[in-house]
């Protein structure tokens, strides 16, 4: 377990707020934007839904008094989506309040298709509320046109991913070359229609697809950003910076980072292959 727990820095900066924030710090330095996630999901009861909420505040009172320039990324099921619909509302408008005292934002991120539909209902009607909130479109997700279309015409703030999720081939684009194709659509809708667009990928084709629809729709750099995980391809994060690109990294920490370790392993080899040199190295 200890030799997971060391494995799995190279994608979690820590486990508390202060390690968390002093790696916003580094990152800010290098002109890198930043979104913090408290790792969490599928809560088991409403005090722990309530905790996670908790260290929310705690964290978004951290970054206003250390200065640092970032968000934050939670999960519904952290704040008990899956315990029921109000609990998350409750624990989501306790954050977004907060956020809103401390001019910030808040990002949802976006679970599994089984919670896609509570997730937007819930931020759609947080984004009356309060405002200050946005969410995540999955391009594997059949759906996701539709989806981008409905918040480019609420206001809400979209990030674009492929999806880390295992999904049925009913809801799902089995095949890379669809997801991929879907991406670019729905990154060019969302840039022409969205506001402020997050295009987040490791995945240079689609970050060149997305420059080529800017450049030839003259969309200046400041109407959108790029964003990458914590741990992955952090050389990319600066050369994209240093040409005036916005570039926000995701940076997770907690104690509760399997699930999340887990799907970086499983989306790409050169992750386990990393995992499994580290163990050989002794
Ligand atoms: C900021 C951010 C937030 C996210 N939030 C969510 C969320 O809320 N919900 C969700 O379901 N998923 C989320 N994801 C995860 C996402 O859905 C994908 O699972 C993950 O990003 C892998 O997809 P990819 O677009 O990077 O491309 P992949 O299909 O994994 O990779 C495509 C290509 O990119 C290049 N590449 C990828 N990684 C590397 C590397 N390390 N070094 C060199 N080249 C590389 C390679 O050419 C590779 O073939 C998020 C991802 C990011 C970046």
């Amino acid at each position: 377990m200890r030799a997971l727990t060391f494995l799995a820095r190279r994608f979690v900066a820590g486990e508390t707020t202060a390690e968390s924030v002093a790696a916003v710090k580094k990152l800010n330095k290098k002109g890198l934007r930043a979104t913090l996630d408290f790792l969490g999901e599928d809560t088991e009861d409403e005090s722990q839904a309530s905790a996670a909420a908790d260290e929310y505040v705690r964290l978004l009172s951290a970054i206003h008094e250390s200065g640092v320039d970032a968000n934050v990324s939670l999960k519904l099921t952290q704040f008990g989506l899956n315990l029921g619909t109000a609990v998350a509302k409750r624990n989501l408008g306790r954050v977004l309040e907060e956020a809103k005292r401390r001019g910030n934002f808040v990002r949802v991120d976006m679970e599994g298709s089984a919670w896609t539909q509570a997730t937007l209902d819930l931020v759609l009607d947080a984004h009356k509320s309060f405002g200050n909130v946005g969410t995540v479109l999955q391009a594997m997700l059949r759906r996701t046109v539709g989806d981008a279309a409905l918040l480019s015409k609420a206001g809400v703030k979209v990030r674009l991913c492929k999806g880390a999720y295992k999904e049925p081939s009913e809801v799902a684009f089995a095949q890379k070359e669809e997801v991929n194709a879907n991406y670019d659509a729905v990154a060019r809708d969302l840039l022409d229609n969205g506001p402020f667009p997050a295009i987040a990928t490791h995945d240079d084709a689609r970050i060149a697809a997305v420059l080529a629809h800017a450049k030839a729709k003259k969309i200046p750099a400041d109407r959108y950003e790029f964003q990458m995980l914590y741990g992955l391809r952090a050389r990319r994060w600066t050369e994209l910076a240093g040409q005036g690109l916005g570039m926000r990294v995701y940076v997770p920490y907690g104690a509760h980072w399997f699930p999340y370790f887990y799907r970086r392993l499983r989306e790409r080899k050169e992750n386990v292959l990393f995992v499994a040199k580290s163990f050989f190295k002794g």
